[in-house]
């Protein structure tokens, strides 16, 4: 039985429009998973927070210790802001800027607690992949995931994967576990996207990046994941595995210019179920939230081989006719953000820029 890992902390608008994260993203995934009548309680559980204790088996203290000043007096001086990026370069300080990425990596480190003896947990409020040990980085305050990783391996586990198909190069998790052989980290992105990083393949250090082109299409994704995401991953023997999905590779994003249908998440997550005893599947970024909504829902029925419906039940379609969003097409949502949860699939031609990248 999957375990779904949620949080009312997201509930909180802490974000105001033009702000990107201005929007409700892992709560309505929750919701929608609700309406559809696929998450009981049975399999839900409430993220704790990390605690310092916790946030600093990868985090420095003086970070920390920051990031709790900034959420108790709603400032920072100048030197720490620019030390730590914490109220700088779309960080903003907001009312629950220490609290919110702490749960945050509460839940990803219960994930991970709570598939020591293996298991499938969905933690879509994890996922701040660009978090730095000391520094804030694009909308990230504490990387969730190498403190999710981190309990995996302080459990014994010596062969973790970790998957990223968000439209942005995983930075955060790559830097935190470049020297460590024991986690493979793989990073799928569009090519020239902040934070420009992940251009190539560092096989003596697991670290592998396959930048894509803008328009990239379903036929694409799924000829590099077949032939080269897969086989790397099969080849670590994994004894968990670590997805983030994000949801800004699809066709709807705003903030980025890949064409992919959610489809290609949903089947990465139902290939990567049987490839480890553990798996563990976070949310990442998406700046749609229809699209993001959907795609998390599609995976969380994945998760747990649940038949997918063509139409939606009247419930889920009113939670998603709630949804509020702040840019020009949330004034008239097409029809598919409204009325399905798959896509229609995106295929197409597989273009010479993917033929010929390095396979393994
Ligand atoms: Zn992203």
């Amino acid at each position: 039985m999957a375990l779904f890992i949620g949080s009312d902390i997201y509930r909180l608008p802490v974000f105001a429009p033009p702000h990107p994260l201005a929007i409700p993203r892992a709560a309505l995934a929750e919701d929608l998973c609700r309406a559809m009548g696929w998450l009981p309680d049975v399999q839900y559980r409430t993220s704790p927070m990390a605690d310092i204790g916790d946030l600093t088996a990868f985090h420095e203290p003086d970070y920390i210790a920051a990031l709790i000043e900034a959420e108790a007096t709603q400032t920072l001086p100048p030197d720490a802001r620019a030390l730590y990026r914490i109220g700088a370069d779309s960080n903003p300080i907001h009312p629950a800027v220490f609290r919110r990425p702490a749960t945050s990596a509460g839940g990803v480190m219960l994930a991970a607690r709570l598939t020591a003896q293996g298991g499938i947990v969905h933690a879509p409020g994890g996922g701040n992949h660009h978090g730095q040990k000391a520094r804030a980085s694009g909308f990230c305050f504490v990387n969730d995931i190498a403190l999710g990783i981190s309990t995996w391996l302080a459990q014994g586990l010596t062969r973790i994967a970790y998957l990223d198909l968000d439209a942005h190069h995983g930075d955060g998790v790559e830097t935190a576990f470049a020297d460590d052989p024991r986690v493979l980290t793989i990073s799928l992105h569009e090519a020239g996207r902040w934070p420009r990083t992940g251009t190539q393949h560092h096989p003596a250090q697991s670290i592998y990046n396959f930048p894509v082109p803008a328009a990239f299409n379903d036929s694409e994704f799924a000829y590099l994941f077949d032939r080269a995401i897969l086989p790397l991953i099969i080849a670590h023997e994994p004894q968990a595995i670590m997805l983030l999905p994000g949801a800004d590779a699809l066709a709807d994003d705003p903030m980025a210019r890949l064409a992919l249908s959610n489809n290609c998440l949903l089947d990465a997550a139902g290939a990567l179920k049987k490839l480890a005893p553990r798996l563990v599947v976070l949310g990442g970024g998406g700046y749609n939230p229809y699209s993001l909504a959907r795609a998390w829902a599609c995976i969380w029925a994945t998760l747990n081989d649940i038949p997918i419906p063509a139409t939606l039940p009247q419930q889920a379609a009113d939670t998603l006719a709630g949804v509020a969003y702040f840019r020009a097409a949330g004034r008239t949502p097409p029809a598919h953000w409204l009325t399905s949860l798959r896509d229609s699939p995106n295929p197409g031609p597989v273009r010479p820029e993917i033929l010929s990248m390095e396979i393994f």
